[in-house]
């Protein structure tokens, strides 16, 4: 029997459920234990042909629909999700591993914010400047652009989709979203959830699918107007190859190796805490920072203490609030995790803590690892495993550690510890990340940009960065005097 309510497995297409054209499905196990949670619609050419189609009748009507009216949909989403936190949240854990603790104080409240922010963002701070030159006007408008495909990874399935969906739809654009193959779940309460906060047929469309079956067809598709993709390098390539035959607007959010700096100046409980806080998820966070860079003066105490707290974590099952690590999402994943490790310690690697599957829990459960002795160019230190593991190397001054920092082709965040606010400012104004945090981890504020530099993505999004993204960004240039024969 299964252990969460049914989850409709089917695609949400202009406002009805519908099974796949060819009727084929997939089974979504639970990472916990490999329960079979649903038999998924396996969507392809045809489910994304027919959601794009959906999306592009329903744009003319939202986006003609009043800012406040949208707004209103968008808050009433928000109260629905709200009203079925907990429902949301068992749903997930039981689909992507992710503790259950997490789900219901932390990411589930971030989903319904998404949705309010973006919401108000539109009605209050979204301001249309002009630019008198005394004979002309200068009027900038933010127009929704039109169908918007939506694309996300399985690690933070619902936080990444509603994070799209909310400004998309807040701009009065259509959208097609394709959530991930490992972690269906959600976006298809999601779906219910709009239909009952009173959202039109064909605004809010969700294809089921298997990689690129749906979604290569989706970013083909000639009449989308805006692609955003939250995944990995690889497929980012092919969606933006995709992307190129018709110019459509792309942004991408990919992977990290990102670092976490600790110079001797630094309060070491904190930098303890703070690089610990790199296994929650069991380390499938983009953001982790999976390198840990410790000044050689306070390497020997930093290890001291990052072992006794990290040796103490309570790994398990992600539904007790005794956990702190739960299980990878696929058996692929832990494999590719472990082949990491194994590689790095034939390569000369050594284990602090950790390095292999932890087989007493069985499933798919992976050791929070440290691994050392590795060099800059070890695989270990250059790709992103996306798993519990992180690797310790050490600096003699400021410039080796930003150049240790700068060192992979990633740049999606790096996090700094330090007692000293001049050294902070001189080194976080070095380092090569979309996102910087100095003394902290994690949140950040939605009006503030987001994104990554290098191979770590292709734009911003947040904010008024999301509506530049998801809006074509008009200037109207009136003149003031010649030519008006009509002033009714
Ligand atoms: P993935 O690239 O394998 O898949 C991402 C999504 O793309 C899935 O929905 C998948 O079905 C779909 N897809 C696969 N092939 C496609 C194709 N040809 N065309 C269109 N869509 C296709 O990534 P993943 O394994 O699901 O996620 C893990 C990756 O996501 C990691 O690299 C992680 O760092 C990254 N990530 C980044 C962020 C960020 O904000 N920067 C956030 C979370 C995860």
């Amino acid at each position: 029997m299964s252990p969460i309510p049914p989850v409709d497995p089917r695609h949400w297409i202009n406002g009805r459920r519908q099974p796949s054209l060819s009727g084929e499905t997939f089974t979504d196990h639970s990472p916990i234990d490999g329960t079979p949670l649903a038999e998924i619609s396996r969507g392809g050419p045809a489910e994304a042909a027919a959601a794009v189609a959906a999306a592009r009748d329903a744009f003319p009507g939202w986006a003609g629909t009043r800012p406040a009216d949208r707004a209103r949909v968008l808050h009433a989403v928000a109260d629905g999700v709200e009203k079925r936190l907990d429902e949301l949240a068992r749903v997930e854990t039981h689909d992507n591993g992710a503790l259950l603790r997490s789900h219901r104080r932390g990411v589930m409240p971030r989903v319904a914010h998404n949705f309010r922010f973006f919401a108000d963002w539109l009605t209050g701070s979204l301001t249309h400047p002009d630019f008198d030159t005394g004979s002309r006007r200068n009027h900038v408008s933010w127009d929704p652009a039109g169908p918007c495909v939506l694309i996300t990874p399985w690690n933070a399935p619902l936080m990444l989709a509603s994070w799209k969906i909310a400004p998309a739809l807040a701009a009065g654009n259509t959208v097609v979203l394709k959530p991930a193959e490992w972690s269906p779940l959600t976006a298809s309460l999601l779906a219910d959830i709009a239909h009952e906060a009173g959202l039109p047929p064909g605004v809010l469309n969700v294809v089921q699918g298997y990689g690129a079956e749906a979604g290569q067809a989706l970013v083909e598709h000639p009449d989308v107007r805006r692609i955003s993709f939250t995944g990995s390098v690889p497929t980012a390539r092919r969606v933006a190859a995709a992307a190129a035959a018709h110019l459509t607007p792309t942004s991408l959010e990919l992977g990290g190796k990102s670092p976490l700096l600790v110079f001797p100046d630094a309060d070491l409980d904190l930098a303890v805490e703070l690089a610990v806080e790199q296994y929650d998820n069991a380390g499938q966070v983009c953001l982790a920072a999976t390198r840990l860079l410790v000044h050689e003066a306070v390497e020997e105490e930093f290890t001291r203490r990052f072992l006794a707290r990290a040796g103490a974590l309570v790994q398990g099952d992600p539904r007790d609030p005794a956990t702190d690590v739960g299980p990878n999402i696929h058996p692929r994943q832990l494999e590719r995790i472990d082949g990491f490790v194994r590689r790095a310690l034939a390569a000369g690697g050594t284990a602090l803590l950790g390095g292999a599957p932890h087989h007493e829990l069985g499933g798919l459960y992976y050791r929070p690892t440290l691994l050392t002795g590795l060099s800059q160019d070890a695989e270990a230190v250059q790709e992103e495993i996306f798993g519990p593991v992180l690797t310790l190397q050490t600096f003699a001054d400021d410039d080796e550690a930003v150049a240790l920092a700068n060192g992979t082709r990633f740049g999606l965040a790096a996090t700094v510890v330090t007692g000293d606010r001049v050294r902070a400012e001189r080194v976080t104004a070095r380092l090569v990340a979309g996102t910087v945090w100095v003394n902290c981890f994690y949140v950040r504020d939605l009006r503030a940009p987001f994104g990554g530099s290098r191979r770590s993505g292709v734009g911003r999004e947040g904010g008024t960065w999301s509506f530049d993204f998801y809006c074509d960004l008009k200037n109207t240039v009136t003149a003031q005097e010649a030519g008006w024969t009509h002033h009714g």
